[in-house]
């Protein structure tokens, strides 16, 4: 049966790579997202994957207006879709939509024939210390992810007669350190089985620094019953200030000698060179142990990921 999970293939016999990328900030256009992918060729991700974020409210002139600092999502997937021929993952979100209106948003991805999507709850609204869902909308993930196989068997939020099946695939996230809200791993790792139990077909993790942390989630996750492909999220350090703002952000510890090599650097372009030597060696670990596939958090950042292309040889 088709697992819809073809993008995992391997290509030549090698394990695939993929890249996440980010809409625009607001009113500039796609000109960079054009340079980022003119950059690459010939070489073409396994897939892409499009972050979405939320509106936040900003005070301004006494009154509060929304405000929302990367629109498009749908927009650049479907340009990357029929421009590039690529295959594209939106990032679909339950904070700041109601049920309605994730319905609404499915809706037009399917029309576009997106139909893999990676489905997740959202960060805190910018100003916000606590994720807070949409009064009519989804808490969990899995509750998103659960709409999604409602469409997928042709049931929508009114009743509809003869109503078209959606066949969308759906990944979802993971921590190998834990989400920052989980009391435990064990409990975010039942979480993440939730998820799956759901519908979801495949994961995508958080950043880590230290392959160990991943090999060591991904036994617990199997020893809990997960058995769909864990695929890892890898970034590479670009400046000296992350090594101490991934962490806070991204709640992700920073191997120690790590730290200390890049702190010593003299400037970003040093903290650079660090950072892709350090991608090399973790992405050459993830192959050896034969991961289904290696997601890049690109930052739309094209130089960094030329390098680390060039250092594994796929370009
Ligand atoms: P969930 O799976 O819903 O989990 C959130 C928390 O709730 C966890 O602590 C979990 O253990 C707990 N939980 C889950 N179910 C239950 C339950 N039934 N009862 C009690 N607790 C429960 N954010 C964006 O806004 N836009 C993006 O484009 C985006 N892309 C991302 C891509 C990747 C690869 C990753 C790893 C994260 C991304 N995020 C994005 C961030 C993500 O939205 C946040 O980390 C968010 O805080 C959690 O999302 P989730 O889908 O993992 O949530």
């Amino acid at each position: 049966m088709d697992s819809g999970l073809d993008f995992l293939n391997k290509i030549h016999d090698r394990i695939p790579v993929s890249l996440e990328i980010l809409p625009p900030n607001r009113g500039l256009g796609l000109d960079a997202i054009h340079s980022f992918f003119e950059g690459l060729k010939p070489w073409k991700p396994a897939f892409v994957s499009v972050t979405y974020h939320q509106a936040f409210k900003v005070e301004e002139n006494e009154s509060r207006i929304w405000n929302r600092k990367k629109p498009g999502t749908i927009g650049v997937c479907a340009m990357l879709k029929f421009q590039y021929g690529l295959k594209v993952i939106p990032h679909v979100i339950c904070g700041g939509f109601s049920s309605f209106e994730s319905e609404d948003f499915l809706v037009d991805l399917d029309y576009l024939g997106l139909d893999t999507i990676l489905a997740l709850r959202g960060d805190p609204k910018k100003g916000d210390a606590e994720f807070k869902h949409h009064r009519d909308g989804h808490r969990y993930a899995s509750e998103l992810v659960d709409q999604v196989m409602r469409l997928n068997m042709g049931e929508y939020m009114e009743d509809v007669k003869e109503a078209k099946s959606t066949s969308f695939v759906v990944g979802v996230a993971a921590y190998p350190e834990k989400h920052r809200e989980a009391v435990s791993l064990d409990v975010d790792i039942q979480n993440l089985r939730n998820k799956v139990n759901a519908g979801a077909s495949f994961i995508i993790t958080q950043m880590f620094f230290d392959n160990q942390v991943y090999f060591d989630f991904v036994e617990r996750a199997r020893n809990a019953g997960i058995t769909i492909p864990i695929i890892p999220g890898l970034k590479i350090i670009t400046s000296k200030r992350q090594v101490e703002i991934l962490p806070e952000i991204f709640h992700t510890k920073m191997p120690a000698d790590l730290c200390s090599i890049i702190q010593r650097c003299e400037n970003d372009f040093e903290a650079t060179e660090i950072g892709i030597k350090h991608a090399i060696s973790q992405f050459k670990g993830l192959e050896e142990y034969g991961v289904p596939c290696i997601h890049l958090f690109s930052m739309n950042n094209l130089t960094p990921i030329t390098s680390l292309l060039k250092g594994v040889q796929r370009i």
